[in-house]
Formats: structure tokens, sequence, C-alpha cells
């Protein structure tokens, strides 16, 4: 059996590992000039690899089409990858929120694993070497052509080319092009876990700071200043931890993970974004610790006597989002001035204007719908012995090691299903 992969990322390399391991020869194209451009910016240098968490929570944080996963994952999930890696070689560590890195911190390593794994069941792997259509005939896969002209025939083709961001890596949605000529269907292609955009100019004045301990609430509509939001409205994403003002607007790992959703259910509208600067406190509680403020600040104006519940960047913006005079002696605040400034603190509105582009995204979202792909083996429902994964397919996740997992899981299972 004769078994062509085309990508060299992690999908393709986990393909050509399973494959190979099946007794294929296997065959692995990849236009670039080296594999794994893409791991090795992963995690900042370090690639996140997976997630050592159990089968719930790794489903929990698929964002689209987590059903279609389940055998792909149980088929080779976290644990196996892991031992894959370290029995070859790269020692792995577990860190804050189970996300497992390479001992080394060097995404490099894991590239480097694959490889020698590869090398040693004789996988052939051809650098430089850009397909440019995939040949089919009766419905059947029959080969592939590449940009120097070549026909390369097989029966069995893996296709990995990735998705849309970061096209400089390598992914520049060829494979998008490739399956819709062959009557596969592709899910609007959005950018996730992506910054955001903001009308409001006040991020401007507060680029640079970091917010920890943080919630917000992303609403899928734009709800006007000084409405209040009926109980029952229910946010598209909510979240609790850090996030960033930059000079474009909102980012930080609450923004990022709210962007999947706002590119799921509310992309390109101007929405809702509302930020709870005191999350652990209660209204009433937040109102008597700022009455304790004003009490322990007495003769000082408004805006110098709130310094203990803020960072300075923000004190400006949120007196005046509160429209509360800062001059004003806090002896002289008055109880409803005192609530609107509870209610701001609580509820800091942002419109969120749309995302950053794929070139900012870590994920795309969208992608090869997977209605048009056997689930239990990766197969094309289209055309016979043409196998489709990772990130080229409609299926996107979290932050934590998912994503990497999504085409661990997916090559592996295409790899081991050349045979059926
Ligand atoms: C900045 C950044 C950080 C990330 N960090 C993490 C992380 O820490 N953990 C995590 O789980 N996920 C992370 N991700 C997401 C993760 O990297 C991807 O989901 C994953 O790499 C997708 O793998 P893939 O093999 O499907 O696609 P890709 O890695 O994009 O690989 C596709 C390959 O196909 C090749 N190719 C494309 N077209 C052709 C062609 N015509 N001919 C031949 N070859 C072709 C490309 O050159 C490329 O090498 C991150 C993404 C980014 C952008």
């Amino acid at each position: 059996m004769r078994c062509i992969v085309i990508g060299g990322g992690a999908a393709g390399m986990m393909s050509a590992i399973a494959a190979a391991k099946t007794g294929a020869e296997v065959l692995l194209l990849e236009k670039n000039e080296k594999l794994g451009k893409k791991i090795y910016i992963t995690g900042k240098g370090r690639c996140n690899v997976t997630n050592d968490c159990d089968p719930e929570d790794f489903f929990a944080n698929i964002v689209t089409n987590d059903k279609f996963m389940y055998s792909a994952y149980y088929s080779f999930d976290n644990s196996m990858l892991m031992d894959m890696i370290t029995n070859a070689g790269c020692d792995l560590k577990t860190e804050r929120g189970n996300r497992v890195f390479p001992v080394s911190d060097h995404s490099s390593d894991i590239t480097r694993t694959l490889t020698n794994i590869m090398k040693d069941l004789g996988v052939q792997v051809r650098l430089n070497s850009q397909v440019t259509s995939l040949l089919a005939e009766n419905g059947t896969i029959t080969g592939l052509k590449l940009k120097n002209g070549q026909t390369i025939d097989g029966d069995r083709v893996i296709v990995a080319t990735g998705g849309l961001s970061y096209a400089s890596t390598g992914s520049t949605g060829d494979g998008h092009k490739w399956l819709t000529n062959l009557g596969h269907t592709v899910k609007e292609c959005k950018p996730a876990l992506v910054p955001l955009t903001v009308e409001e100019d006040f991020y401007k004045d507060l680029q640079g700071l970091a917010l920890k301990n943080v919630e917000v609430k992303l609403y899928d509509e734009f709800i006007p200043e000084g409405t209040i939001i009926p109980k029952k409205k229910k946010p598209i994403y909510e979240g609790f931890g850090e996030m960033l003002f930059t000079h474009f607007g909102i980012s930080g790992p609450l923004i990022i993970s709210a962007s999947s959703y706002y590119a799921k259910k509310a992309y390109g509208k101007r929405v809702t974004l509302m930020l709870d600067l005191k999350p652990a406190l209660s209204m009433e509680q937040l109102d008597k610790r700022i009455l304790r403020d004003f009490e322990e600040n007495a003769n000082k104006s408004f805006k110098n006597a709130i310094g203990g519940l803020l960072p300075a960047k923000l004190i400006p913006v949120i007196i005046e989002a509160a429209g509360i005079d800062p001059d004003k002696a806090v002896n002289v605040i008055t109880r409803e001035e005192r609530e609107r400034l509870v209610n701001t603190l609580k509820g800091l509105r942002f419109t969120v204007t749309g995302s950053r582009d794929f070139n900012e995204a870590i994920i795309t979202q969208g992608g090869i719908n997977v209605k048009e792909v056997n689930p239990s083996t990766m197969e094309s429902k289209l055309v016979k012995g043409l196998y489709i994964v990772g990130e080229l397919l409609d299926v996107d996740a979290l932050t934590g090691g998912f994503n990497l997992q999504v085409a661990w899981s997916t090559g592996h299972l295409a790899g081991t299903s050349i045979n059926e």
C-alpha cells in the first residue's frame, strides 16, 4: 500500500507516522523548506503540545464540532500522544491548566522528535514540494500534481494543508480549493483565538494595561448604554481571568477565548462586551468597600480617593464612564453617584466592532464541512481513498493544547485507516 500525505505540519506528520506503522510506503510532501513551521511558533515557541485533561474536558474545549472528534480522540488521545513523544526521547512537563510542554521549552524538539519517528519508520519526506491539485476519477483519488509539473500516482492521499491563519507558515488554504473542486463544501472560514477591536476611544489611553482577575461577558448584540441587560439574556461567552489593552483594542487570554464565540455567533456584528473589574465582590460588598475608602479619604477629591480600587490608568476612564465630577470632594458624593460608580466598576461597556485578521489568529474557524467526512476514518465521503485532517477541517478549540490534539488525533486516525 502506498500513501501520500500533503502537508508537513502536526496533522500531516502524525498521519505519516500512523500510516507507516500499518506497513504502508509513505511519502510526505511539504511545500516549505522545512517541516513544522507552525509548530515552531506554537505556545510562544514552547509548543503547548496537548492538554493532560480527561476526555470530558477535552470535548468541552472544542468550540466547533466536538462530536465529530469522538472516534478520533478515543483512538489516539492525549496520553497516547504523550507516550509517543516521551518514548521517542522528548520529555514533557505539565503546567498550570494541564498544559503540556516539552521539558526543554523548545517547540523545535517536538518537530525533531516526530521527524525522528518518521525516519525510523521509513517515511520519505520531500521538502520544497508544492502540490497544485488533486487528481480523481469516478469518485476515487488517483494522485496529485506538483508545481514542477510532475504527477504522482496514489490511491491513498491524506490532505493536511492546515487552515488560513499565519499564512507565512504555509497554511494558505490550498487544500480548501482542491477539495472544493472535488465537490466538498467549506464552512465559512473566520479568524478565531484572535484579539478584538473596539469602538470606544478610551482603549487607546489604556494601551499596555493588563488586568487580572476580571470577568467579561460577551453578548451577541449591541446593548445601548443605560439599558439594563435582562437576566434572561445569556452571554455568548462568559469568562474569568486576564485581559490586555492594545493599540487597536483588547486582547489577552480572556479576550482570545471570547473571540472564538464572537466568530461563531456574532461574526462581523457590533456587539457589547461587559467588563466586571471586581467580580469577587457583590454590588453591596463593593459599595461598602467604596464607602470605607471614602471615609478614609474624606477630605480628598473623588479622583484622588479611588486609587486603592483601580490601576491609575483606569481612573479617568471610570470617572468619565460613571459621569462623576473628578474634583468633587468625596464627602459630598451622593448615594446615587456611588451607585453609578459601582455599576460602572461591575459593568464597564465596550462595543466590539470586529476581530483582527488571520495574520493574528491562532486558529481558523470553519473549513471542510465535517458532514462530508467519515468521523471513524477521516475519509472523504465524496472521494474514495482521500482523507482530510487537522485544521483544514471545520473543527476548532480553545487554547490549552486542544488544537494540536485535534491535529494529532485526526491525523493518527486517518493514517491507521488507510488499509480499511
Ligand atoms: C501563533 C500560534 C500559536 C499556536 N499555539 C498553539 C499551542 O500552543 N497549542 C495548540 O494546541 N495549538 C496552537 N496553535 C494552533 C496549532 O498550531 C494548529 O492548530 C496546528 O498546527 C494545525 O496543524 P495542521 O497540521 O492541521 O496545519 P499546519 O500546521 O498549518 O500545517 C499545514 C502544512 O501544510 C503545508 N502545505 C500547505 N499547502 C501545501 C501545498 N500546496 N503543498 C504542500 N504542502 C502544503 C504547509 O506548508 C504546512 O506545513 C497555534 C497557532 C498559532 C498560529
